[in-house]
């Protein structure tokens, strides 16, 4: 029972668990029960042909199963059409148009849908669905036509013939059912990893692969975004540009790992300084753009804070115990200044600090 559970749960999911061969192996179960059903049934009421027939067909089934073991999904699926044309055919000849057998090739139209769309050895056309559902319409007037010209071979009363007609219509609808949900189901898992792939695909696309900080592409954005709130709120805010100090000799004397260990080290230590709606990014090499939600005074405290924590950072790389300082240049936002040149006014104190002896915040 809880296997049942965790097959349906798998099923409902669309999980990779679930492959073809799964999924073909328990229509073809389903199939094959159905058969064993109807050859009893036939037995029962003394229409042995259809009773071999049936018993014949279920044999055939494991060989059809054999061919989706072999990875021949495709064939399979065709011999099972096939199996239920001449079913249909063989059953109205049998016993009659009344007895409903040839619904089974309505039913066949949804299993086609769910088949070609969601296996991967169907090319996902709407012309190999149209096909098959060609195929499932000739059986039906085939059957039609022949009923209209062949009497039926055994005389079924009108008992047994409603009741074949209600169970196979019955079935017919189920079928229909079934199919349509796990369709349902399907497009449904493939949407939801679509959309999270896109999400991951969005969140790279905004992030610099080494710091983990967002990217110079991001920020511009963000940039330009803060810059529309504050023409419209008035909601100011402050441009840190900053900078780690003699990073070259860094890279020189310990190699580039170690340098790369170092810029981890320093965008973390600027993630867990900053508040929520601060926004770090990588801007560059060694540099690094913040904006902060607050005026110049709140950013100038900010960016001496994060000066006083890298001061104290000791970082562990290869064995060795580094220490780094950066140079921070601050600019304020204005309305109507052009994000470029907030940036640049950042970028003129950052310089400023590096001319007048580096580990410090220039405000003006
Ligand atoms: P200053 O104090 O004036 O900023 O000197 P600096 O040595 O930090 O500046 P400089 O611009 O001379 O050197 C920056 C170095 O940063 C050079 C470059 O190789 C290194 N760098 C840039 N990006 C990366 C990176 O992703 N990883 C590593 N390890 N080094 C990088
Ligand atoms: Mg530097
Ligand atoms: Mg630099």
């Amino acid at each position: 029972m809880g296997n049942l559970k965790h097959y349906y749960q798998a099923l409902k999911s669309g999980d990779v668990f679930f492959d073809e061969y799964r999924k073909s192996a328990l229509i073809l179960g389903a199939v094959t029960i159905l058969h064993a059903v109807f050859a009893l049934f036939f037995l029962l009421t003394d229409v042995l042909v259809l009773s071999v027939y049936n018993i014949a067909v279920v044999a055939a089934y494991q060989g059809i199963l054999l061919l989706i073991k072999k990875k021949r999904v495709y064939l399979a699926y065709i011999l099972t059409c096939i199996e239920v044309v001449v079913h249909a055919i063989l059953a109205t000849l049998l016993v009659g148009f009344a007895s409903g057998f040839q619904v089974y090739c309505v039913a066949m139209i949804a299993v086609s849908c769910y088949v070609t769309f969601t296996w991967e050895c169907f090319k996902k056309g709407t012309a190999e669905t149209l096909l098959f559902s060609l195929f499932s319409m000739f059986g039906y007037f085939g059957c039609y036509a022949l009923s209209k010209y062949v009497e039926p071979f055994f005389v079924v009363d009108e008992l047994a013939s409603t009741i074949m007609y209600i169970v196979n219509a019955l079935l017919m609808f189920t079928i229909i059912f079934s199919f349509m949900m796990l369709l349902f189901w399907d497009i449904n898992h493939r949407s939801d990893k679509l959309a999270a792939k896109n999400s991951q695909l969005d969140e790279m696309s905004k992030k610099d692969p080494l710091t983990k900080l967002y990217n110079r592409r991001f920020m511009n954005y963000e940039l330009n975004r803060r810059m529309s709130d504050l023409m419209t709120d008035g909601k100011i805010f402050g441009l840190i540009m900053a900078d780690i100090d003699n990073f070259k000799k860094v890279n020189d004397t310990y190699g580039h790992e170690a340098g790369d260990d170092v810029l981890i080290a320093v965008a973390n230590e600027f993630t867990n300084a900053l508040r929520g709606d601060d926004c770090v990014c990588r801007w560059g090499g060694e540099e690094f753009l913040v904006i902060i939600n607050g005026n110049h005074h709140v950013t100038g405290e900010v960016a001496e804070r994060i000066r006083k924590r890298i001061e104290e950072l000791s970082i562990e790389t290869g064995g060795h115990s580094l220490k780094v300082t950066m140079t921070f240049g601050i600019s304020e936002s204005i309305p109507g200044l052009r994000v470029e040149r907030l940036i640049q006014i950042a970028d003129e104190r950052l310089y400023k600090g590096k001319q007048s002896g580096k580990n410090c915040v220039i405000k003006e």
